[in-house]
């Protein structure tokens, strides 16, 4: 379904209604594209923390032009930045947050457009002092707040590093156009283990992903990104959707397997031809999912039961499965897709949001417990998404879906799926338990 307003918005009499009207003006979001740089310009380093030194010595090894904040500003020229990284991690207490101000208010006119802002700071539950963990609090308001304020398609977000996290996979993720539609979120990292690998546009090569719903939407786009990365991907769907499915198999050399989840042999199965196939599975994403709305007071159990069923106990059962045979090694991914609906709950989807909400539960609950297997479990919480399901909305809803966010437009199935690729990573082994908001900073669940 194509954005029509956005269009219309973007065209030379629709540029200058929208602005006497003071309507939304979506901005063109820039996505990844095989060839382009990291980032399109320098990023500028701000922040007195453990952090920012590191991060000063790995951006340049990643071939990123680093600016000081301390160079005597030309007069001739407008220092324009590609990024504004901030290590919060020295602030202490809470008069030290005006460090915040000191820094962001100079450059905030600075950013190219589709810029990026990272404020790193240190997890509130790891903090020495009760006095510090406020301060690290803060920065989330902070953060938050940029995201809403900045425009022109600047996404502000926030990482938790704890001491010892390699933060390269985050850095390249966040500061990168494979986040265009990643804002004001907070994700934690962890001192797991991260493997550099060999190729970072190809850090998926050898591995084997399993992805369910991959026929069509986000599934195949998911396929598709994690395919581009290197890997062999099992594309699952249902057999109803058989034909769509090899079309996605076939696209991408990888396996096309016909299965309902919901089958009461489906996890067996499962386990049985990725053994026999595969010898296991690196990277298993949960993406199956449908929709049967209506109220609580009209909805039938015929329209409770399969959306719990397909939403959430099928990755359970998976999982379970999978794990008890061992198919999953160190080093493994689990990865789940929830939804916005399960953080704001929705008028309409008791069902799906419950399910939804049970996908960031299985996430926070299983990830210390795989942890010393090297496992890690995360989930993707997209948004309002440019897919057959969002198509078959209410008019008035899906408008309202699209322009409520700090991007003012839909997302793009890509979108979700660079970040469970940023999951899939072997560099991000530290990064687990965590729940992205892939949703332009909705107003929904903020
Ligand atoms: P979609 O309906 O286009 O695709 C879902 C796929 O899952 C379909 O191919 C379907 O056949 C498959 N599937 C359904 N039941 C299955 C079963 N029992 N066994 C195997 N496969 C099954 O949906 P989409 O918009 O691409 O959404 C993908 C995921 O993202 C879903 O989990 C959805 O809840 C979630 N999500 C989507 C949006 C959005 O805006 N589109 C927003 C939030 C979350």
């Amino acid at each position: 379904m194509s954005d029509r307003y956005a269009s219309f918005a973007a065209s030379g009499p629709g540029r200058a209604l929208v602005k006497r009207l003071g309507l939304p003006q979506p901005p063109r979001l820039r996505r990844y594209r095989a060839g382009d740089p990291l980032l399109p310009g320098p990023v500028l380093i701000g922040g007195n923390g453990r952090l920012g030194g590191a991060i000063g010595k790995l951006l340049d090894s990643m071939a990123v032009e680093v600016r000081d904040p301390g160079e005597p500003a030309d007069p001739n020229r407008i220092a324009l930045n590609a990024a504004l990284v901030f290590d919060a991690t020295g602030i202490t207490r809470s008069a030290g947050l005006r460090a915040l101000y000191d820094f962001f208010h100079p450059h905030a006119r600075s950013l190219y457009p589709c810029g990026r802002v990272v404020v790193l700071g240190t997890p509130p539950e790891r903090c020495a002092t009760p006095a510090e963990a406020t301060a690290q609090r803060a920065l989330g308001g902070f953060v938050r707040s940029v995201g809403k304020e900045f425009g022109r398609g600047t996404t502000a977000n926030l990482v938790y590093a704890a001491p010892d996290a390699d933060l390269e996979s985050t850095l390249r993720f966040l500061l990168s156009d494979r986040s265009a539609y990643v804002c004001g979120q907070e994700i934690r990292v962890g001192p797991g283990p991260a493997t550099v690998p060999a190729d970072w546009d190809r850090p998926l090569a050898d591995k084997v992903a399993l992805v369910t719903g991959a026929a069509r939407g986000i599934g195949a786009d998911i396929a598709r990104v994690l395919t581009r990365q290197g890997a062999h991907v099992v594309c699952l769907d249902v057999p109803a959707a058989g034909e769509a499915l090899s079309t996605v198999a076939n696209e991408l050399a990888g396996t096309a397997f016909q299965l309902d989840l919901t089958a009461a042999d489906a996890p067996a199965r499962l386990a049985e031809h990725l053994q026999a196939r595969h010898g296991g599975v690196d990277i298993v994403v949960h993406n199956a999912g449908i929709t049967r709305d209506k109220t609580i007071a009209r909805l039938t159990p015929e329209q409770w039961d399969p959306v719990l069923d397909v939403n959430l106990s099928s990755q359970e059962r998976v999982n379970e499965a999978l794990l008890a045979e061992d198919l999953v090694p160190r080093g493994g991914r689990l990865i789940g897709v929830a939804s916005i609906a399960g953080i704001a709950g929705n008028r309409g989807q008791t069902n799906y949001a419950t399910s939804k909400a049970g996908v960031i539960g299985l996430v926070q609950s299983t990830a210390p417990i795989l942890a010393g297997s090297g496992i890690t479990v995360n989930a993707v919480a997209p948004g309002f998404i440019e897919t057959a399901m969002t198509a078959r909305m209410p008019v008035f809803v899906r408008e309202a879906g699209r322009r409520l966010n700090s991007m003012s437009q839909g997302g793009l199935p890509v979108d979700v799926a660079e970040t469970v690729a940023y999951f899939a990573s072997p560099a991000s082994g530290g990064v687990t338990g965590n729940v992205v908001r892939v949703c332009g900073q909705s107003l929904l669940g903020a």
